[in-house]
C-alpha cells in the first residue's frame, strides 16, 4: 500500500523516535556518523550529536540507508522491525559497518522484548544437580518456570556452585578447605554479578536473584547445614540467613555499589510435599 506520508514526514516521524531514549543508554554512547537517507527519489542526511539525531546538510556519511516510503511506514506503524528490514529481509538496503547497523537495531527497536529478567538458582531449572531424593519434577520445577514465564521475564539460570566446585555428585564434599570452597563459590558469583551488571547497564531491569531455600549455597532468608558443609561444624538444624554463594554474592554486589538487588529465596518442594501454590503466588506478586 503507498504511503500517505511525505518522506520528509516519515524521516521526521522515525527521527523523533530515536530521539525519544527509549532504547538503550548505551545504543548511541559514543557514535558520530553521519546517515545518508535514501528514500524513493529523496535524499536526507542526519548527524548523530551527543547521542541524538539531528537533521544535516550534505555530508560525507558513514552509513546509507536506502528504502521505500512504504518500507518507512511499515517501520513507524510497527508492522516491521527496522533491524529485520535492514538485516534480513533486505527491505532497507544499508551501507556501512556490522558495529552500525547493530547500534541502528538498538536505537530503533520496537520487537516485543520487556527488558525485564530474574537470575535464577540452576536446579529449578535443571533439577540434576540437586542432591539426592531432591526433584519432584522430572527435569525441572515445572509450576515455578510457568509462573516466569506468564510473569514474561527472561530467566537467566545461576550456575550450580556445587557442582562446579564440588562435582556433580558432591564428591568433593569435605575435601576441599572452607576458605576453597568459598573462593570457588566467590568467583562464580563474581560471573553473576558481572552479567546484572551488563543488564543494568543497558537499561534493563533485575527482578529478582533467586536463590533456593534452605540450601546451604543457594539459600537467601534460610540455610539448612551450611556449616557442614564449610566443615567447620556439625549442625544441620535450619538457620535463617544466606547461604555460601548467595553470600558471596551479596558482598560482590555491595562492593560494586549494587545495594538494592532483590535478591529472595524460593523453598525446594521435596517429593510428597505441598505448598508450591502460595510460594508461586509471592513470585507473581513480585514480577507482575
Ligand atoms: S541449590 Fe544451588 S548448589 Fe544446590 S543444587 Fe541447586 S543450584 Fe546447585
Amino acid at each position: 500500500m503507498k504511503s500517505k506520508r511525505s518522506v520528509t514526514d516519515l524521516l521526521e516521524a522515525l527521527r523523533k523516535r530515536g530521539n525519544e531514549r527509549s532504547h538503550s543508554p548505551l545504543a548511541t554512547r559514543k557514535w558520530q556518523r553521519v546517515i545518508r537517507w535514501r528514500v524513493g527519489e529523496e535524499e536526507e542526511f542526519w548527524k548523530v550529536v551527543e547521542g541524538s539525531f539531528v537533521p544535516s546538510e550534505t555530508l560525507t556519511p558513514q552509513i546509507t540507508l536506502s528504502c521505500t516510503p512504504e518500507v518507512l511506514e511499515k517501520i513507524l506503524n510497527g508492522d516491521l522491525e527496522f533491524f529485520v528490514a535492514l538485516w534480513a529481509t533486505g527491505e532497507i538496503a544499508f551501507e556501512g559497518s556490522f558495529a552500525d547497523a547493530f547500534r541502528l537495531g538498538y536505537v530503533f527497536l520496537s520487537d516485543r522484548r520487556q527488558r525485564r529478567v530474574v537470575f535464577l538458582a540452576h536446579c529449578f531449572l535443571n533439577c540434576n544437580p540437586r542432591f539426592p531424593g531432591g526433584c519432584a519434577y522430572e527435569g525441572a520445577t515445572v509450576p515455578l518456570i510457568q509462573t516466569l514465564l506468564e510473569c514474561g521475564v527472561g530467566i537467566v539460570q545461576m550456575p550450580c556452585p556445587e557442582f562446579l566446585c564440588l562435582g556433580l555428585e558432591k564428591h568433593l564434599y569435605g575435601e576441599l578447605e572452607e576458605f576453597e570452597l568459598r573462593r570457588c563459590f566467590r568467583n562464580l558469583a563474581a560471573g553473576v554479578i558481572d552479567q546484572v551488571e551488563e543488564y543494568l547497564k543497558n537499561g534493563h531491569q533485575v527482578l529478582g536473584i533467586i536463590g533456593m531455600n534452605p540450601s546451604p549455597s543457594c539459600g537467601v532468608e534460610v540455610t539448612k547445614g551450611k556449616g557442614t558443609m564449610l566443615g567447620i561444624d556439625a549442625d544441620t538444624s535450619e538457620k535463617e540467613g544466606p547461604g555460601v554463594f548467595m553470600e558471596e554474592m551479596q558482598m560482590i554486589a555491595e562492593a560494586r555499589g549494587l545495594t538494592t538487588l532483590p535478591f529472595f529465596g524460593v523453598r525446594r518442594v521435596l517429593p510428597g510435599e505441598s505448598g508450591m501454590e502460595s510460594r508461586l503466588e509471592t513470585v507473581r506478586q513480585r514480577l507482575m
